[in-house]
């Protein structure tokens, strides 16, 4: 038995066993003994119940005295009872609201555990805990007892029917079986930090030797533990230094930065580019110049400027002779970046076309055809741009906006269509930096970290629903001054039809009653692409002064005469998308306004609002909202790329993380022999490429 043997050939694992394991993602033995507990009960020095304090957490084991459906309350409600005494023949009173199901399961006799808060039962005057955690334990004389009772034991997370103490058991006999003295982290690694090696880090990190300290296990920094994580992130960032390294190997095309692509910017620029522009396209151009493909991610909060950088860097490719792709996530977003670099380029003669999903066969083909001849310079897409007909003429330079909205691999399809393109991403969500270095870490960063001239910070302001006549008037006031709004209810994922009904009957309301001299518009994401289009055409002219919309112009719409921006059901919105939202007002010289309209919502609801209203720095609230909702939420999206660590969490373990990518940087870079760094790429290649969805060259 080794590793990679299936958990179903461990004792005790049948199929059905092995199936309900295989949802926690266990499937080898190797899962197994990297199945984390969540927590640790201390069951070696157990107080009695008689020295135990209303309000502590505590672990009691006794013996269950009586267990029954003790009473049912006037409501109806049965309340199932448990009484248990220990050594100290005090008793502790365990009770379950609903708790029928017990019956038969905890019975008269057992020993058991119970994991719980202690409080002072009014009824007995006995101490109790009410729906505590608890695993029965079988007689003294059970030859596994010692592993269950004694001693600090793990707790894992259940495993459909198996329980935690039963996943105890097959860890233990994991670990019996199994030799983990081939330890793959690298010696000079493992030596600089003083890590324990794997044959004691992960016994140790399921069964803590006597005397560890509970605080610290439960925080998740012991040395054998903080050696799991540590591992976990090593071969990750590994993996991501070798990319860039490969990457840097890699020919690319070395662009000449022309005085013409100096002119021609100079000529093309509508305003001055502000210092932090003029930075990060320098950082960019150098890159550019370089013989090696670009692959750099541009930050910048909302209205910061990066379109007109990503152009700027266009205009290096196409001086050379070179196409440029711009890829947006949505059809309005590319339509609008195909309107503005129109604007922008069609004086220096480059020809921009607009490729997307809503283009009949025949203008699609037609497309194709222009960029196949290099007849359009700029081509300007969603991910239709990627589908597998589109072939470029010569493809210098692919610009991908919002890149966190597309899968990893569809960065990977539209970087096959050049040979080897420089590849520019921008974001607009600031990412925190734990985000950034896993999912990003392959990038060189530069960032936009500063706002135009001229902009006034947006006032944010909260309203409860009863309030919306003041929201109202507030817009109408605006709107008269010749100013525009926005209106935005949310989508949420199974409801769109509830969302657009809101927003269909919100929009007759508006126009019909509150802005009856005012044109009120209506998008959604139902709509035609070229209804789509054609509302926003109105919006930006000015012909629309309302604009009800779901969270469709979430991203990068620009009309900077709008200035107030209304989202409806605040509350169910997350912080970095309440951000974006946001953003689409402020971005021209006016006060604007955002005025956030809530139900009650929950305390972390209320909390978002607060850290809204309070600050306009992107990055902090981004740092805000991975806190408040964790990495997988934290782009809204399943697709986000980011790799399911099994025992790391990137909240809890940010220095390890650091530490780790600092390890794996200078092993990549300053291998210890040729013969090691092969070993890590193939131990990478073989146990990690695929669960981190990462892709190893050569
Ligand atoms: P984002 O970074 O959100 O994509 P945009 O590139 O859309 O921002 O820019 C937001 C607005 O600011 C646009 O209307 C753009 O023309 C304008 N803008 C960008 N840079 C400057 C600048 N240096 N001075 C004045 N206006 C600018
Ligand atoms: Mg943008």
């Amino acid at each position: 038995m080794d590793l990679h043997t299936a958990v179903m050939y461990l004792k005790g694992v049948g199929p059905h066993r092995a199936a309900a394991l295989e949802t926690k993602g266990i499937t080898t033995v190797e899962d197994l003994l990297y199945y984390p507990p969540f927590r640790y009960e201390d069951r070696g020095n157990l107080k009695p119940i008689g020295e135990l304090a209303p309000g502590e957490m505590a672990t009691v084991v006794a013996e269950i005295a009586s267990a029954r459906v003790q009473r049912v309350t006037r409501s109806g409600l049965r309340i199932f009872e448990v009484r248990a005494r220990d050594s100290s023949r005090h008793t502790l009173l365990c009770k379950w609201f609903r708790g029928d199901y017990l019956a038969g399961i905890l019975t008269g006799g057992q020993r058991a555990a119970f994991y719980g808060k202690i409080e002072y039962d009014n009824y007995s005057g006995d101490l109790s805990m009410v729906h505590p955690e608890f695993e029965i334990l079988s007689g003294a004389d059970d030859p596994e007892a010692a592993l269950h009772l004694g001693r600090i034991v793990p707790i894992y997370e259940a495993a459909g029917k198996i329980s935690a103490r039963q996943i105890r058991t097959l860890v233990d006999r994991a670990l019996a079986q199994v030799d983990l003295s081939r330890d793959p982290l690298p010696e000079r690694v493992r030596a600089a930090l003083a890590l324990p090696p794997r044959d004691q880090a992960v016994p140790e990190a399921h069964f803590p030797p006597p005397g560890s300290d509970l605080r610290a296990l439960n925080a998740w920094r012991t040395p054998a533990q903080v050696r799991l994580v540590f591992e976990e992130f090593f071969y990750l960032e590994c993996g991501l230094a070798l990319k860039r390294r490969n990457a840097r190997a890699v020919e690319g095309i070395a662009f000449e930065l022309k005085d013409s692509a100096r002119q021609k910017i100079r000529a093309m620029l509508p305003f001055k580019p502000t210092g932090a522009q003029k930075r990060v396209l320098k950082e960019i151009a150098g890159d550019m110049s370089r013989p090696h493909p670009m692959h750099r991610l541009l930050q910048g909060d909302v209205g910061s400027g990066k379109t007109i950088v990503a152009l700027e860097a266009a205009v290096i490719a196409l001086e050379n002779g070179y196409q440029a792709a711009i890829m947006a996530p949505t059809e309005i977003l590319a339509t609008q970046h195909y309107l503005y670099s129109r604007r922008i380029l069609d004086q220096a003669g480059y020809v921009v076309g607009l490729l997307t999903g809503s283009l009949s066969a025949r203008e699609k083909d037609k497309l194709r055809q222009l960029i196949v001849e290099g007849i359009i310079h700029v081509a300007v897409g969603t991910h239709a741009l990627i589908e597998g007909q589109v072939e470029f003429h010569n493809l210098g330079l692919v610009i991908i906006d919002e890149q966190h909205r597309f899968g990893v691999m569809q960065r990977l399809k539209l970087l096959q269509k050049g040979k080897t393109p420089d590849v520019l991403v921008m974001t607009a969500t600031p990412i925190p930096r734990t985000l950034a270095l896993t999912l990003y870490g392959d990038l060189d960063v530069s960032v936009i970290d500063e706002l135009p001239p001229g902009r006034r910070p947006i006032e944010t302001r909260h309203f409860t629903e009863d309030q919306i006549e003041l929201v109202w008037s507030f817009a109408r006031l605006q709107v008269e001054a010749g100013r525009q709004a926005y209106v935005v209810y949310p989508v949420i994922e199974e409801s769109e039809t509830r969302a657009i009904k809101a927003a269909e009957k919100m929009h007759a309301q508006l126009q019909q009653v509150v802005f009856r001299s005012f044109t009120v518009g209506l998008l959604h994401g139902r709509l035609a692409a070229s209804e789509k289009d054609a509302i926003m055409q109105d919006f930006k002219a000015g012909r629309i002064q309302i604009l009800v919309a779901t969270t469709v112009i979430e991203v990068g719409v620009d009309v900077p005469n709008a200035t107030v921006m209304v989202i409806e059901q605040a509350e169910s919105f997350g912080l970095a998308q309440l951000h974006q939202l946001r953003g689409r007002v402020g971005r021209g010289a006016d006060q604007s306004y955002c005025l956030l309209v809530t139900g009650r919502g929950t305390e972390a609801a209320r909390e978002r609002i607060r850290t809204l209203r309070d600050t306009t720095d992107g990055f902090r609230i981004a740092e805000m909202d991975l806190r408040l909702r964790g990495p997988g939420e934290f782009f809204g999206t399943r697709q986000s790329g980011l790799p399911a660590f099994r025992v790391a969490n990137l909240l809890r373990d940010r220095e390890v993380l650091e530490m780790a990518r600092a390890e794996a940087v200078r092993f990549v870079e300053n291998p210890p022999s040729v013969e090691e760094l092969r070993a890590l790429v193939g131990y990478i290649r073989d146990s990690w490429q695929r669960r981190y969805g990462l892709v190893l060259v050569g």
